[in-house]
C-alpha cells in the first residue's frame, strides 16, 4: 500500500518535471524569436529562400539571347544512374568550319525519377546545367513531371566546344 502511494507521487513528480522541461524550451524561444528555425509554410511561400546547396531540379541555363551551353554530348545522360535524362541530338552545319556538328535537339528530364544526386551537373563539361531551388513539384498529372529543358528556339552560345 505504502509502495503504491510512493509510486503515485513519484509519477506526479516526473510528470511535472517533464512539463517544466518542455515549458523551459518553449519559454526560451518565446523570448528569443530570432532563434526560431521553423518555417511557416505555405504562409511564407512568397518570401521563402531555400539554402544555397538545396537541390530542387535540374535546369538548363539560358542567357538573355535564349542561348545555352549544351553541346548535346550526352555526358549527363551517361552519368545519370537511373535514366532520368534523355538527350536527343541532331546534326547541323557549323558556320565557323562548314562541317556538320552535333547539336541538341531535345533535352528530356524526368523529374519524377530524379534522386537529385548531382552527378549530371558534375559530368557536364560546359557547365550547361545547374540545380534550381524550386521545391514545389506536386502535380495532378504525372506527365507534367517530364520536362523539356531546352527552350523553344534556343541555340548554343558561340565559342562552346564539345
Ligand atoms: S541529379 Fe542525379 S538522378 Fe537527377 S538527373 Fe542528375 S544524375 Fe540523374
Ligand atoms: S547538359 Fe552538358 S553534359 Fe548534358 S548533353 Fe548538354 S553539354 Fe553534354
Amino acid at each position: 500500500m505504502l509502495k503504491s502511494i510512493k509510486n503515485y507521487f513519484s509519477e506526479i513528480f516526473r510528470g511535472v518535471k517533464s512539463l517544466l522541461t518542455g515549458m523551459k524550451v518553449t519559454g526560451h524561444y518565446f523570448t528569443h524569436p530570432s532563434e526560431i528555425v521553423t518555417q511557416q509554410y505555405p504562409e511564407n511561400r512568397d518570401t521563402l529562400q531555400m539554402f544555397d546547396r538545396f537541390r530542387g531540379e535540374v535546369f538548363l541555363i539560358h542567357d538573355e539571347n535564349n542561348e545555352h551551353a549544351c553541346t548535346g554530348c550526352s555526358a549527363c545522360e551517361l552519368a545519370c544512374p537511373n535514366g532520368t535524362i534523355e538527350i536527343i541530338s541532331d546534326k547541323a552545319i557549323d558556320p565557323e568550319t562548314g562541317k556538320p556538328k552535333k547539336i541538341i535537339d531535345t533535352f528530356v528530364y524526368h523529374l519524377s525519377m530524379c534522386t537529385f544526386c548531382n552527378l549530371c551537373i558534375i559530368a557536364c563539361p560546359t557547365d550547361a546545367i545547374k540545380m534550381s531551388k524550386t521545391y514545389e513539384h506536386a502535380v495532378y498529372d504525372r506527365t507534367k513531371l517530364t520536362k523539356i529543358l531546352n527552350k523553344p528556339g534556343s541555340k548554343i552560345m558561340k565559342g562552346i566546344k564539345e
